[in-house]
């Protein structure tokens, strides 16, 4: 039997959200449009959050209606309240995802209210979601840790996981969203909630700030996990470890993945050419790897040549 994964491409929205020079909303339509071509089939292409504490975001309506969404494609953006919901599905989102975090401390601070009442919150989004036939996933956030508490315990992981379950999500993340979590703890979380949530899908984000993202994605295949998130170039912060890198790099993973015999349906060449892209858009070095190294072995393409 084939394996395979699929790849939520995170890029435009918690890749270029970091960013410190607003990114021209053209260049963001043409990445997302080579990324496409590239064979992705789900995109995170902007949030609908508060326009002044995210500049770089203020663009996501306009920019949807610059974007034309393929038939199987999801275009799915960010929300963390009704508002934002609403925003999503007026300017042609087809999936929303919506943030959990596993720690009050960090939700409080991330989102200005408690875990307990962002759980309230999803639940009303999802079904929101759900009457105007809009795709809604959420993920739990801190899952691996937390920059203010420390160490997150699975028990609470999973006890979030349930509540938020209940509104039937198309899939639950678990999101490592300042990268400090290691394979085990990957194995373990994962192993425990497939036993406790049968049937749901589950998907994993992970950031690369202590170099452990490109492992936990690894473990996270083999531990059942049918998505993963991954960002073109690598691109993308944490808030809380400003000189870290991003998320884990989508074609870093891709090769890896690629080598391993598990399928994506997306193309490592287009991948790099259009990380490359961005690089010479940001003007500035990018983390990923493969863009630097390229294939192996090398491709045809070249040795014709
Ligand atoms: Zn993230």
């Amino acid at each position: 039997m084939t394996r395979s994964i699929e790849l939520l491409e995170v890029g435009p929205r918690d890749g270029l959200q970091m960013e410190s020079t607003v990114v021209p909303t053209a260049a963001k339509v043409e990445l997302i449009e080579k990324l496409l071509r590239a064979g992705l089939k789900r995109i995170e292409v902007t949030s609908f959050v508060n326009p002044k504490k995210v500049p770089q975001m203020a663009d996501a309506e306009d920019l949807l209606s610059r974007l034309k969404r393929p038939d199987g494609v999801w275009f799915t953006g960010l929300v963390l309240n009704r508002r934002g919901l609403d925003r999503a599905i007026a300017a042609g989102c087809n999936e929303i995802g919506m943030v959990v975090v596993a720690s009050d401390t960090f939700n409080r601070r991330n989102q200005r209210v408690s875990t307990e009442e962002s759980i309230a919150a999803w639940l009303d989004i999802a079904r929101a979601a759900r009457a105007a036939g809009i795709r809604a996933q959420v993920s739990v956030s801190a899952a691996f840790g937390c920059p203010f508490e420390g160490d997150v315990p699975v028990s609470r992981v999973l006890e979030i996981a349930k509540r938020v379950a209940e509104a039937e999500p198309h899939e639950i993340c678990f999101a490592d969203t300042i990268g400090a979590g290691v394979p085990s703890q990957v194995t373990e979380l994962l192993t425990q909630a497939r036993a406790a949530l049968p049937g749901v899908r589950l998907r994993c984000h992970f950031h690369n700030t202590r170099n452990t993202g490109i492992a936990n994605a690894f473990a996270a295949v083999e531990a059942g996990a049918v998505a993963l998130d991954a960002s073109i170039g690598g691109v993308g912060g944490c808030p809380f470890a400003p000189a870290a890198t991003g998320n884990i790099c989508t074609e870093d993973l891709l090769y890896m993945l690629d080598r391993s015999g598990i399928e994506t349906g997306v193309s490592l060449t287009a991948m790099i050419e259009t990380a490359r892209w961005l690089q010479e858009q940001l003007g500035r070095p990018i983390p990923g790897m493969l863009m630097k190294a390229g294939p192996f072995p090398k491709v045809a393409a070249g040795a014709n040549q």
